[in-house]
């Protein structure tokens, strides 16, 4: 018997609902704790202990990891008016995953797991492609009218002495649109610094675009902080890493990105991300194989899946049914977690064990032993597709073998 591996810090661990929440549990039990002196502060994000804590539970965790710096969490149900119902809420709570950004103002980073057998639609995609996407303002908070015809249309900012300016949009002849858009410079300084830290953390290039030549203002200026800030802060750091930050048009950028063999990290304006994360994603393969982390500007890390409870796979393990349900995104947020964990304390048993983890995770896959959702797309000759707890229970096989 091997010694556990032990632990300094505690991981934030932010358990959640559903399928995910059975899975989390698994991984727990089959993969961490023979293993790993796991220490964690927890915290249960499940709706049931939402409800029972007033939401409290999202705010203490988001504290907590702030305080310790690294959190793993879980997928949680955003509710709606049939969650409302289903689960008897005093009040339609809030999504967890907005008010720990809100409070940690930070910056969502999508990154694929790539493995053979499942070949990404754009041929020449080699290596993973990170999105970041700024997650504040422009068309997710404007402002918009309908204009009849015969009506001027102007820009009007009231400083606070009451002093007007103002700017013309439109003389309407015939009836239109208009729309008001807004950022804030210290929103687009966080996503500047988040993106520069997270390069830095993984030793990647970083891609930054948007429209500035047709946008002169309102773009440039996004453009001009990420300068400034790039110039000022980081590019002595990028240098010595041997990274770059590289800025280009938006229609330039994807254009490029097609071309490319992936390996950089993406940063997207609002909009831009929420399309592109998509369009990545689904070139990339499976929600399932996405994995996320939430970085703030000042450094602390949040590691999630993207996808969500998997309600359907539920309701069908709560009548006593086999599921196939992909493990692999939720895994990867611990190991991300516990690698973070183990840099920022000097532990290179621990970053050792999230890494061959990893390996042999993705070794199963490769072995051709699958759940479902990747046997549907895998382009290998002989594949096996297994349940929910025989996955991970190939996966400690091989990993017991990694670890002799
Ligand atoms: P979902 O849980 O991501 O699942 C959508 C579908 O995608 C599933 O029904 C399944 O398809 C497939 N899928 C997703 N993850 C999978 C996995 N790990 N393995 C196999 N298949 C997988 O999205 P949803 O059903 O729209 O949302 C369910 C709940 O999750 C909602 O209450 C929502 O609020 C919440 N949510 C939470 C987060 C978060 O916490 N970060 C994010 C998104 C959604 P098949 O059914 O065809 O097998
Ligand atoms: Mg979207």
């Amino acid at each position: 018997m091997m010694a556990k591996i032990q632990m300094k810090t505690p991981l934030v661990e932010m358990d959640g609902d559903e399928m995910t929440r059975i899975i989390w549990k698994m991984i727990k039990d089959i993969l961490l704790l023979p293993y790993v002196d796991l220490k964690t502060e927890y915290y249960d994000l499940g709706l049931e202990h939402r409800e029972a804590t007033k939401d409290q539970v999202t705010f203490d965790s988001a504290e907590a990891t702030k305080k310790y710096g690294v959190a793993v969490k879980c997928a949680t149900i955003t509710p709606n008016a049939d969650r409302v119902k289903e689960y008897n809420l005093t009040e339609m709570w809030k999504s967890p995953n907005g008010t720990i950004r809100a409070i940690l103002d930070g910056t969502v980073f999508r990154t694929p797991i790539l493995v053979k057998g499942i070949t990404p639609f754009i041929p020449s995609w080699k290596k993973p492609i990170t999105i970041a996407r700024h997650a504040y303002g422009d068309v997710y908070k404007n402002t918009e009218m309908v204009v009849p015809a015969d009506s001027k249309a102007e820009l009007v900012v009231t400083d606070k002495n009451g002093v007007e300016t103002r700017s013309l949009i439109h003389e309407f002849t015939t009836p239109g649109i208009i729309q008001g858009l807004h950022n804030i410079d210290k929103s687009i300084a966080s996503f500047a610094r988040a993106c520069f830290n997270y390069a830095l953390d993984q030793k990647k290039d970083i891609w930054f675009a948007t429209k500035d030549t047709i946008s002169k203002k309102y773009d440039h200026r996004f453009k001009d902080i990420f300068n400034e800030i790039f110039e000022s802060e980081y590019k002595e750091r990028f240098d010595a890493a041997g990274i770059t930050y590289f800025y280009t048009l938006i229609d330039d950028a994807v254009a490029r990105v097609i071309r490319s063999e992936g390996g950089y990290i993406w940063a997207c304006k609002n909009y831009d991300g929420d399309v592109m994360s998509d369009m990545v994603a689904t070139a990339f393969g499976s929600l399932a194989m996405m994995t996320s982390v939430l970085v703030s500007p000042d450094g602390v890390y949040e590691y999630e899946a993207a996808h969500g409870t998997v309600q359907r796979h539920y309701y069908k393990h709560l009548k006593g049914e086999k599921t196939s349900t992909n493990s692999m995104a939720t895994l990867f947020a611990w190991t991300g977690a516990l690698k973070k964990r183990g840099e920022l304390d000097g532990l290179d048993e621990l970053i050792d064990f999230a890494d061959k983890l990893e390996k042999s995770s993705i070794q199963t896959i490769e072995d051709g032993v699958m759940t479902g959702d990747l046997a549907a797309l895998s382009a290998l000759e002989n594949k096996t597709t297994v349940d929910t707890e025989t996955f991970l229970r190939e996966i400690a096989k091989r990993l017991d073998t990694m670890m002799k």
